[in-house]
């Protein structure tokens, strides 16, 4: 019997249109889930498929509000022994802060795998079918399983942790810089190179009561940018506006100039989680290379670009943890 994979869908590209099929404008979010299905030929041979819109917008215009109800729909219809596997549909522009928060609120081992694409559905050679057709495949494999949440574009497979976008408009616009790909699938043939060693899905502590009414609400943390002769300040803005955590996106491996490190340590000493990543693409985030992390009372983001160590720090700010548990935590997921 073949699997039953549900296909979720929240716009983006993939769903989207543009006014000719060669302009570069175009309107996120105006196919349907259903059209979408449509427009892949033989999906129906690769799974049983059903679909829903959970959203449809772009990418930029995805909330917390949307990511926890979809991480719930996800956790909801996992729980059922007919269903096999979710492919989730999102614009590319934040997929990988989605797919990352997947990783920690999934609780499954089943794949989920998300997928979009960079061309509208009416643009000369759209990748959105292509794409919707291989990540269904990887979705429906039993050898996907147990690793994390997966993203599928243009025939590779990223893993949730690793993936980050590098181009605006190529089809080639997601790499996986530090710790490689997860595995490449050519018209739904899939071969895996390897399993991510992070903790996610059904192994992660958010995972478990993430799904439990109500709802959590999670606290704010904002990303400030590092750059020359940084205004310090930034950072009592965020404070004023209800920040209880920033991440700073620093230069080269977490730096900022003096007058911002001494104002962060300040707010770190007052109760505000401060953690130091990085605006460069790849390499890690070490502790006390060029800031004394210990003296100021920061957190390293380590593997975590920005826009995931934002979300790492949300979820870790749910419960009252202590600055060396959320050290702990940026080295496990
Ligand atoms: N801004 C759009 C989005 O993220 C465009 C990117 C895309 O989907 O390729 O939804």
């Amino acid at each position: 019997m073949k699997p039953s994979i549900v296909i979720l869908a929240t716009g983006g590209t993939i769903a989207g249109i543009s006014q000719a099929p060669a302009q570069a404008g175009y309107r996120p979010g105006k196919v349907d889930v259903r059209q979408m299905i449509q427009s892949v030929p033989d999906l129906d041979k690769l799974a049983r498929i059903t679909g829903e819109q959970i959203a449809n917008v772009g990418s930029q215009d995805i909330s917390f509000d949307i990511l926890i109800r979809l991480a719930c729909r996800i956790n909801q219809l996992l729980n059922q022994n007919d269903i096999h596997g979710i492919v989730v549909t999102h614009g590319t522009d934040t997929m990988e802060e989605t797919a990352f928060f997947l990783n920690l609120t999934v609780n499954s081992p089943k794949t989920v795998v998300m997928t979009g694409a960079m061309r509208p559905a009416n643009a000369i050679s759209a990748d959105g079918p292509l794409n919707l057709f291989n990540a269904v495949a990887v979705a429906a494999d039993p050898d996907a399983r147990e690793r994390g949440v997966l993203v599928v574009m243009n025939d590779r497979i990223h893993g949730a942790h690793s993936l980050t976008k590098t181009n605006t408009t190529s089809v080639e616009t997601f790499l996986s810089p530090v710790n490689g790909l997860v595995g490449t699938v050519n018209y739904g043939k899939s071969v895996y190179f390897r399993y991510p060693f992070r903790r996610h899905t059904h192994l992660s502590e958010f995972s478990s009561r993430f799904c439990q009414f109500p709802y959590p609400a999670l606290p704010r943390v904002d990303i400030v940018y590092a750059c020359i002769d940084m205004p310090p300040d930034l950072i009592d803005c965020s404070v004023a506006c209800g920040a209880a955590g920033i991440v700073i996106a620093g230069d080269g491996n977490g730096n900022m100039n003096q007058a911002t490190v001494k104002n962060a340590a300040k707010k770190a000493a007052q109760g505000i989680f401060i953690v130091r990543s990085s605006r460069v693409p790849t390499g890690t985030v070490g502790r006390n290379v060029e800031v004394d992390d210990d003296a100021c009372g920061f957190i390293v983001s380590d593997e975590l670009n920005p826009a995931k160590a934002r979300i790492l720090l949300m979820l870790a700010l749910l419960k009252p943890t202590g600055r060396q548990q959320i050290q702990q935590l940026f080295y496990a997921y």
